[in-house]
C-alpha cells in the first residue's frame, strides 16, 4: 500500500501496521526519506539517529507476533502495553530531553558532543511502547525562547513559509511534524514552547498538568514551571502519546498520577466555557488573530457549548511575574555547567578563569541575560522587592484560576497574538520577544494543563499561516481538554 504522509495520524497509521498494510520500515523509510528532503531548507533535526531502521525491524517482529499470536502468547515483558498504538510509530525528540548514549546538546555549543548517560523517564516508557525515535529536533539554547533563533546550531524555518520562525522553543519539535518529517514529537513547555509552535505549525501542542509527566531526564531551565507534552496532528493522537508518557515516577519527586486529581465537572453534557475578554484586549493582539478567535468561539457555540465571559484580575501580570521567576531559577539551574562536569571545557589562567571562560564561549546570549538577571533578582538586596514578590503574585494568578474554574470547565483564549512572525523581526528586542509568552504563560506558572489546537489560517503575504487557540483546564483533567479539542475539530 502506498503511504501517504500527509493524511496519516498516529491512529490510522496504528490500524495500518496492525493489518500488515506497511511495515514500521516502510514507514519510517518514508520519514527519513522527506527529512533527507526538506531538512537542509527547514533545519528541524539537528541529527538524524542511525539506528531508527533497526528500531524499526525490532518493531515489526513484535508487530508479527502479536498479529499472529492472537494474544495468547504474549510475553509481557518484551512487548508495550496498553492497546500497541505506538508500537513501531517514529518521533522525533527535543534535544533537551536524554536518550542514552545519544547527543543531546540543548541547541548549546556547552553541550556539542555530550552524550546521555541515561533515558529520561519519558524515552524509557516510549522505547518500551515500541516507537521509533528518528532524532533529535532543533530548539531556542536550554529552551530559552520564542522562535528557535537562539539556538548554537541556526535557525529552524517555518515548514508553512520558510521565511518565518516555527515558533519556539520546540520549534524543531513542530516543524518536523509540520513538515510530515515525524508522525509526532516530544517537545517541553515552560512558557509557552510547545502550544506556541503548535500554533505557528498548524499542529496539536499539549502542556500537561505540572507533575503529569515525569521530568527525569529533561535537562532542567526552570524546574518549577518545565513539562514535558506531545506535538502532534490530531487531539486524539495527542491523548495517545500523553497516555502512554503519564504517570507518578519515583525519579521525578514533583510528579504525580494526574488522575488523581478530583473530579469537578461542571457542565453536564458539555463542558462549560469561560472566556476571559478583558484580557484578550492586551498584548498588541493582531485583529486579524482576534477575528480568528470569535470564529472559534461561534463554532463552538454551535456544537451547543455554553459560553460565559469571565475576569482573570490578575492574569495582566503573568508575563512580569514570569520573567522574573524563570531568570531565577534559570540562573541557578545554568550553574551546574561549569565546564567541569558536562561538555565544554575552556582553560583559563586558574580555576575561577576556566569557569568564566568555559561559560562564555559555550553559552549564547539569551542564557547568559537570564543568568545575569536571575542572579539580579535573587541578590540579598532585591530579593523581597523582585522575587518574593513574584512567587506573591504567581499565587494570586492560580487563585484567579481556582474562582474562575468555579463557574467553568474550559477557558479559552488565542494561544499567541498573531501568527508566526519574521525570522529576525524580533531578535534585537527581547522584550517584544518575551511578550509572545502572553497568553501560554499563566498555564506554565500555575501548572493546570493547556493544549493549543489549530483554528484556521490567516494570510499574510500570500501564504495561508496557521493559528491556534488554547484550551486551559483544571489540574489534573487533561480529559476535558481532549474531549472538547476533538469535538471542536471533528475528530469522532
Ligand atoms: N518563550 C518562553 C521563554 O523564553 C518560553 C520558553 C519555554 O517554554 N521553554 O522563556
Amino acid at each position: 500500500m502506498k503511504i501517504d504522509l500527509n493524511k496519516l495520524t498516529i491512529k490510522t497509521a496504528h490500524d495500518h501496521l496492525k493489518d500488515g498494510d506497511f511495515t514500521s520500515v516502510e514507514l519510517t523509510r518514508g520519514y527519513l526519506d522527506v527529512i533527507a528532503k526538506k531538512n537542509k531548507d527547514i533545519n528541524a533535526y539537528l541529527e538524524v539517529f542511525d539506528d531508527a531502521l533497526e528500531a524499526a525491524k525490532k518493531a515489526d517482529i513484535k508487530l508479527d507476533k502479536i498479529r499472529n499470536s492472537k494474544s495468547e502468547i504474549r510475553d509481557k515483558s518484551e512487548m508495550p502495553n496498553q492497546n500497541f498504538e505506538l508500537l513501531g510509530i517514529p518521533c522525533a525528540i527535543k534535544d533537551n530531553i536524554l536518550i542514552k548514549g545519544k547527543i543531546a546538546s540543548s541547541a548549546s555549543k556547552i553541550l556539542e558532543d555530550y552524550h546521555a548517560t541515561y533515558n529520561a523517564t519519558v524515552i524509557s516508557k516510549l522505547g518500551k511502547e515500541g516507537a521509533i525515535f528518528l532524532g533529535r529536533t532543533n530548539m531556542d539554547e536550554f529552551a530559552m525562547g520564542a522562535s528557535t533563533e537562539n539556538s548554537a546550531y541556526g535557525v529552524t524555518r517555518n515548514p508553512h513559509d520558510l521565511e518565518r520562525v516555527p515558533g519556539g522553543s520546540s520549534g524543531g519539535s513542530a516543524a518536523s511534524v509540520a513538515m510530515n518529517g515525524s508522525l509526532f514529537a516530544l517537545g517541553s513547555d515552560t512558557g509557552g514552547s510547545i502550544r506556541q509552535p503548535a500554533s505557528f505549525c498548524g499542529i496539536v501542542g499539549l502542556k500537561p498538568t505540572y507533575g503529569a509527566v515525569s521530568r527525569y531526564g529533561l535537562m532542567a531551565m526552570a524546574s518549577s514551571l518545565d513539562h514535558i507534552g506531545p506535538l502532534t496532528k490530531t487531539v486524539t493522537d495527542s491523548e495517545i502519546v500523553f497516555n502512554a508518557i503519564r504517570g507518578k515516577d519515583v525519579k521525578d519527586g514533583t510528579s504525580i498520577d494526574q488522575s488523581t486529581y478530583p473530579k469537578m465537572r461542571i457542565g453536564k453534557k458539555k463542558p462549560i466555557i469561560g472566556v476571559p475578554r478583558d484580557f484578550l484586549g492586551q498584548g498588541g493582539i493582531d485583529p486579524e488573530t482576534i477575528r480568528a478567535f470569535n470564529v472559534a468561539v461561534e463554532a463552538f457555540k454551535a456544537k451547543g457549548y455554553e459560553v460565559k465571559d469571565i475576569v482573570l484580575p490578575n492574569i495582566a501580570y503573568s508575563i512580569a511575574t514570569y520573567y522574573i521567576i524563570v531568570p531565577a531559577e534559570v540562573s541557578a539551574n545554568m550553574a551546574r555547567f561549569d565546564g567541569v562536569r558536562y561538555g565544554l571545557h575552556v582553560d583559563g589562567k586558574n580555576g575561577i578563569e576556566d569557569y568564566f571562560e568555559t561559560r562564555r564561549a559555550g553559552l549564547g546570549r539569551e542564557v547568559i541575560r537570564r543568568i545575569l538577571l536571575g542572579a539580579y533578582v535573587l541578590s540579598s538586596g532585591y530579593y523581597d522587592a523582585y522575587y518574593n514578590r513574584a512567587t506573591a503574585v504567581r499565587r494570586m494568578i492560580s487563585d484567579d484560576f481556582r474562582k474562575a474554574f468555579e463557574s467553568v470547565d474550559v477557558i479559552l483564549t488565542p494561544t499567541t497574538t498573531g501568527p508566526a512572525f519574521k525570522i529576525g523581526s524580533k531578535t534585537t528586542d527581547p522584550v517584544a520577544m518575551y511578550l509572545e509568552d502572553i497568553f501560554t504563560s499563566p498555564a506554565d506558572l500555575t501548572g493546570i494543563p493547556a493544549m493549543s489546537i489549530p483554528a484556521g489560517t490567516i494570510r499574510k503575504d500570500g501564504k495561508d499561516l496557521p493559528i491556534g487557540i488554547q484550551l486551559l483546564a483544571r489540574h489534573g483533567d487533561e480529559a476535558t481538554l481532549f474531549e472538547a479539542g476533538k469535538d471542536f475539530l471533528g475528530e469522532s
